[in-house]
C-alpha cells in the first residue's frame, strides 16, 4: 500500500526545486509513477509512507522537446508514447520508436518518462541503451543560494550502477540532450519473460548510416543492456564495422566479441548466447531500417549473375 501526507504539484521550475529543496527524510520526487507506485506493494517494498511526494509531472519547463544545432533537448516529461506518436522525433531518434514499441504497453507508455527511467538506473532499463548510442547527456538542476544552477552529465557518467546515479538530494533531470540522426536506421531488441509487461534482461540497441548504395558502414552505433551493472556502448565493435564493407560474414564475426562482456552473475551462459543473436540482429535491423540492401544479397546477386 501506498500512502503520503502531502501531495505537492508544482507548475513551474523554480517552484519544483523549492519543494524538493525542503523535501524532508523520506520525501520523493515522481513523475509518471510507474516505477514508484507498483514498487510500494506485497512483495516488493510492501507498506510505503511518504511524508511529502513532489510530483513534476506539471512542472512547465519540463514539458515537451527542442531541435536545435544537431541536438534533440527532451525535457524531462517526455513519455515513451511520445517516441512513437511524434513525427519530428521518430526522424531525428530512429532507434527510439523501436525502443518504445517494446516497452510496456498503452498505459504505461503514456505515463513512463524517460527521465525516470533513466533515474531508476536499472542494468536493464530499456531507454539506457538507445540514448547511449545517441551521446545523451543528463541535465541536472538545483537552488544554489536562490539561483537555478544546471549541470549536465555525460549518460555513461550519470548511471553508476544498479538503482544508483549521480543525482543529488535537492536536484531535478530538467532534460536528456542527445544528438538528432536523421538518415540513420535504428533498431531495438529486448529479451524479457513477457512481451508488454516486463523489464528486459538483455536488450540493445543500434544506429547504422551507411553510404548511399548501402554497402560500406559510414557510421556504427551500438549498446548493450542487462549484461553488466550498467548498460555499455560497444565502442570496439563500432570501430571494428565503421568504414568497412557491409557483409554477413563481418556483421557475424562482430557479434561474437560481446558476449565476452557478460558479467551478470545470474544465467550467464543464457545471457552470452543472447547477446551474440541480439548484436547481429540489432545491426541487421538497423541497415534494414536505413534501407540498405540485405547483408549478402550482393554475393547471392553474383551467384545468379
Ligand atoms: C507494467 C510495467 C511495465 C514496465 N515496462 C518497462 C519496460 O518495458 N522497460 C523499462 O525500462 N521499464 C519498464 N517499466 C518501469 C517504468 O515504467 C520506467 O522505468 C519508467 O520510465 C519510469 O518513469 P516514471 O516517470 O514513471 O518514473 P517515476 O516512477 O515517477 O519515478 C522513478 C524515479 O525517477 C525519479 N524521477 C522521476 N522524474 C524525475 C526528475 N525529473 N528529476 C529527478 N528524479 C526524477 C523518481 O524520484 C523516482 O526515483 C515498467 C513498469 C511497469 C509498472
Amino acid at each position: 500500500m501506498f500512502t503520503y501526507d502531502s501531495y505537492h504539484m508544482p507548475l513551474t521550475l523554480r517552484d519544483a526545486l523549492e519543494a524538493v529543496a525542503k523535501l524532508p527524510s523520506g520525501g520523493r520526487v515522481i513523475a509518471g509513477g510507474t516505477d514508484i507506485v507498483p514498487w510500494a506493494r506485497e512483495g516488493r517494498a510492501g507498506d510505503v509512507h511518504f511524508p511529502v511526494l513532489v510530483d513534476v509531472s506539471r512542472v512547465d519547463e519540463f514539458q515537451g522537446y527542442d531541435l536545435q544545432g544537431g541536438r534533440v533537448r527532451l525535457n524531462a516529461n517526455v513519455v515513451y508514447q511520445d517516441f512513437l506518436d511524434d513525427a519530428v522525433l521518430r526522424a531525428n531518434l530512429p532507434c527510439m520508436p523501436h525502443c518504445a514499441i517494446w516497452f510496456a504497453d498503452d498505459q504505461i507508455r503514456q505515463q513512463a518518462t524517460l527521465a525516470g527511467n533513466l533515474v531508476n538506473a536499472s542494468p536493464a532499463a530499456d531507454g539506457t541503451p538507445p540514448m547511449l548510442t545517441l551521446n545523451a547527456e543528463v541535465e541536472l538542476v538545483r537552488l544554489d543560494s536562490g539561483e537555478i544552477a544546471r549541470r549536465t552529465v555525460p549518460l555513461t557518467d550519470f548511471v553508476l550502477g544498479p538503482g544508483k546515479t549521480v543525482l543529488a538530494e535537492d536536484e531535478l533531470i530538467s532534460a536528456v540532450i542527445c544528438d538528432a540522426l536523421p538518415g540513420y536506421g535504428g533498431s531495438f531488441q529486448k529479451v524479457g519473460q513477457r512481451r508488454s509487461l516486463v523489464i528486459s534482461r538483455v536488450c540493445a540497441a543500434a544506429l547504422v548510416k551507411t553510404s548511399a548504395d548501402g554497402r560500406v558502414f559510414e557510421d556504427v552505433r551500438l549498446a548493450l543492456g542487462g549484461v553488466g551493472p550498467v548498460p555499455a556502448r560497444l565502442t570496439d565493435i563500432e570501430d571494428m564495422l565503421r568504414g568497412q564493407p557491409v557483409s554477413a560474414g563481418l556483421i557475424a564475426e562482430a557479434s561474437v566479441k560481446p558476449a565476452e562482456r557478460v558479467a551478470s552473475r545470474s544465467r550467464v551462459e543464457y545471457r552470452r548466447h543472447v547477446v551474440q543473436g541480439f548484436v547481429q540482429a540489432a545491426i541487421e535491423d538497423a541497415l534494414a531500417a536505413a534501407g540498405a540492401p540485405r547483408p549478402g544479397q550482393k554475393d547471392r546477386e553474383k551467384a545468379h549473375a
